[in-house]
């Protein structure tokens, strides 16, 4: 009898538990509180001629939360089975991702050594770069917002550290490790769906501030289940190449991580790239009215380097029709409460 060809069980769409068993094959450490609530955003809804939900992955519950703290469930399980000794880390002085980096290590007992670009607030002791320093992480900053000396910075740090007899686990945000990240977003995929399947939802769209790795998971997630959903990236920084490309490798690596013949096309990405303003870091005034509607129609608070953009454009995409009446849509909070309070003056101007 003839043995049907393993791949073709592997072909989207599979079912929630055939994904998650994969994803069960990851070392993972349990830092985030899951699942996230998936709640309904009724006056907004009202006011928009939407109907409006936020999955609240701003309560992962480290430290103030955000996206980062699942992602972080699968890299410091790595750096555990490394054995490492010390987290390496950097990114801007508001950096989310070295705040949740900071929190998750100390419970692991691990210290960590962070460089950051001093960007927008530079040194401004508030927000994520004063919970750096209270979470006892070591703090450098570099007088450049150049992303590629910060690569070069991680890597000269973790030699020095190797020939002094650590073993350095580096978290480079453009290193490869950010598919191993995504997986996190593919199993954030399916713990929504199936929110929204309880819920008898239909939605037609998610928008988020995604960078790279979340949309890449997400996107993964949707392709492997064989949903119709709209995932629209806002990106919160303008980069030097298209982001749709960056966001399909990763997409693309997640899947080999968990051992499935998929690649994903640029051309399925959808990433907005209309909405970063005058740079990273950097919100207009659509912004801050973005921010005050949330927080005065809703308290939900957001945040002007990341939710706040991704809320503008959604806000804009509702108005001019691109997101129809009566679309159901998800708006997925990633975090970054913190960067308010670095934006005090910005926020307190109106
Ligand atoms: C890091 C971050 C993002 C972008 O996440 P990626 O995984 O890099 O796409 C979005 N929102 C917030 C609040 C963040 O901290």
């Amino acid at each position: 009898m003839a043995v049907q060809p393993t791949t073709d069980a592997l072909r989207p769409p599979l079912s929630r538990e055939a994904i998650a068993e994969r994803v069960a094959r990851l070392p993972r450490l349990p830092l985030a509180v899951l699942p996230t609530p998936l709640q309904a955003c009724e006056n907004l809804s009202e006011r928009l001629g939407v109907r409006l939900y936020v999955k609240r992955d701003d309560l992962t519950g480290l430290a103030f939360g955000g996206n980062k703290t699942r992602q972080l469930e699968f890299l410091l399980a790595a750096a555990r089975e490394q054995g490492a000794t010390i987290v390496l880390a950097g990114a801007g002085t508001q950096s989310n991702l070295c705040r949740q980096t900071c929190a998750a290590a100390a419970r692991l007992g691990l210290p960590v050594d962070l460089t950051l670009l001093s960007g927008v607030k530079g040194r401004l002791m508030q927000g994520n770069y004063l919970l750096h320093h209270l979470l006892g992480a070591k703090v450098t900053v570099l007088e450049t917002d150049d992303w590629s000396a910060l690569s070069r910075v991680l890597a000269a740090r973790a030699a020095r550290l190797r020939a002094a007899g650590e073993r350095p686990f580096v978290l480079d945000p453009r290193g490869p490790l950010n598919s191993l990240a995504a997986v996190a977003y593919v199993d954030a995929f399916l713990e929504l769906e199936a929110q929204w399947e309880s819920a008898d939802l239909r939605p037609d769209a998610i928008y988020l501030a995604g960078a790279n790795i979340t949309p890449a998971g997400l996107a993964l997630g949707a392709r492997l289940r064989g949903s119709p959903v709209v995932i629209r990236a806002v990106s919160p920084v303008r980069w030097p190449e298209p982001r749709a490309v960056d966001i399909a490798g990763i997409a693309t690596e997640a899947a080999s991580r968990l051992e499935l013949p998929v690649r994903l096309d640029p051309a399925e990405i959808d990433v907005d790239e209309e909405h970063v303003g005058d740079g990273y870091g950097l919100a207009g005034p659509a912004v801050y009215d973005a921010i005050r509607l949330a927080a005065r129609s809703e308290g939900l608070l957001l945040d002007p380097v990341y939710t706040g953009k991704a809320f503008a454009a959604l806000l804009e995409h509702i108005a001019d029709g691109r997101v129809p009446p009566d679309s159901t849509v998800i708006f997925l909070h990633t975090g970054g409460q913190p960067a308010l309070f670095a934006y005090s003056e910005e926020l307190s101007a109106e």
